[in-house]
This record gives C-alpha cells, structure tokens and sequence, in this order.
C-alpha cells in the first residue's frame, strides 16, 4: 500500500482492435469513482492502428494514450512502414515508450534510442524511457554496467528532462512471471536515481494482482508499467486498487 503519486502504464504490444476499446469501459468506470484517483496517471499505450479512436474514447477521462514506438525523424519524409512522433501526436498520443527491450532487440540502439527520445520530445511527447538488463548481463553481474551506458547514451545531450520517465524492466523478468527480489530493486532503482535527478522511475516485468503487494513494499518505486495484465481490465484495476487499500 501506499499514499504516493504513481503511473499505471498498460503497454499492449501487438494486441487489440477496435472490440479491445470496449474493455476500456470498466477502467473508465471504476477510475471516475475512486477515491485516489488524484494520486494516479494511468496511460494505454495500444498498437498505433488504435491510437486515435482510443484517444477519442478517452477524451475528458485524464486517462491518456500513448504509443509503443516512433521514428527518429520528426519530420515526414520517404520512410515506407514508420511513424513519426509529430504524426502520433496528432493522433492522439501525448506519450511514447522508447527503448522497449522487444524493440531493442528488433535492432534500436542506446544511439538510436537518444534519437528518438529527442524527436518526441521536440514534437511535444512525453517519453516512457526504457531501460533493463538481460539474463545473461544479470548473471555476469553487468546490471549496473548496462543501465548505467543505456543512460548515459538515451539521455545523451537532453538537458531538460522533464517529460521522461524511466521504466527499469529486466528483460528477464518481462512475460516470465518472474520478478526481481524486492532488496535488489530497490537498490537498481535507487541506482538510476542516482544517475539522473529528480526522474520518475517506474518498474516494469511480470507485474500482476498477485505480486503488487510485494512490489508496493518497495518504496522507491514511482508507478509500473504493465504488458500482460493489462489487457484484462479486471486485472489491471485490481493491481491500481491493491496499491492504494
Ligand atoms: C512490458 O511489456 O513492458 C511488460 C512489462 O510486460 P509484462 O508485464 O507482460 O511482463
């Protein structure tokens, strides 16, 4: 439990269509009446095709959308298959996950990364910065090593940082139903705070109904962001719930 301000982040990869907005619904519902709804931001990140009918969806909620992903160009220009920032924030978007460690391994760069932070943030979107270590950097004690260059190149030249988040999500702990034990996050995330200041840093990887309450233990964490558990809309209120009974 806690009485802290915290970001419900729901990343829904490369799931959904225009029936997933229905579900929406009780999330809506149960937000406009909970008591502590001014302690929380809760943002969907949908695939983009659904981008701007959520935005629609949830105009007036201060339940807000962002996207996945975006080019590192501002600009329009001839780049068949992508989207830029500039165009999801004209859809709707007012923030976007970068450095997703599923993108990362699709070939972005720490570089590429600092790129596209830069674009969104010149075209008005927040930026849910992510960041994480693997298996194999995990077992070779490399964590602190691998945040520490994902930093200080994503972060590369952006003085003001404002806008971003930073969402700590051990690639291992990401889809395997396993988390980090609650002594070793609270030092990672002490860690990255104090390698940028005054910056949010949300956790992320295996977060559900069931191990909130241990997560909630830790408190240095600012909010989580949520792949899985939060396509089910039952799911997803119960651990925004559990944070605050
Ligand atoms: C994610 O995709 O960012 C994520 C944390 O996924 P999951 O909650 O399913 O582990």
């Amino acid at each position: 439990m806690t009485n802290k301000y915290m970001y419900f982040i729901a990343n829904w990869k490369m799931f959904g269509g225009k029936n997933s907005l229905n579900s929406l619904d009780k999330v809506i519902k149960f937000f406009k009446s909970f008591k502590k709804k001014n302690f929380i931001k809760i943002i969907y990140c949908p695939p983009n095709t659904l981008i701007n009918p959520m935005s629609h969806k949830l105009k007036n909620t201060r339940i807000f959308v962002g996207s996945q992903n975006c080019h590192e160009n501002e600009k329009s220009g001839p780049f068949t298959g992508f989207v830029n920032s500039a165009m999801l924030k004209d859809a709707g978007a007012k923030y976007v996950i970068l450095g997703h460690s599923e993108v990362r391994q699709s070939g972005d760069s720490n570089k590429l990364i600092n790129q596209k932070i830069k674009s969104a943030t010149k075209s008005g979107l927040s930026v849910i910065f992510c960041i994480g270590e693997t298996i194999q950097e995990k077992r070779k004690r490399m964590t602190k090593k691998v945040l520490d260059q994902q930093i200080k190149i994503g972060l590369r030249k952006i003085g003001n940082r404002k806008n971003i988040l930073i969402a700590y999500e051990p690639v291992w702990a990401i889809g395997s139903g396993i988390i980090p034990k609650p002594s070793d996050l609270f030092q990672t995330i002490n860690f990255i705070k104090k390698k940028v200041k005054n910056i949010k840093v949300l956790y992320g990887g295996s977060v559900s109904s069931k191990n909130i309450d241990q997560l909630n233990s830790i408190n240095n964490i600012d909010g989580y962001l949520i792949g899985g558990a939060s396509q089910d809309s039952k799911k997803f209120i119960d651990i925004i719930k559990k944070t605050y009974n």
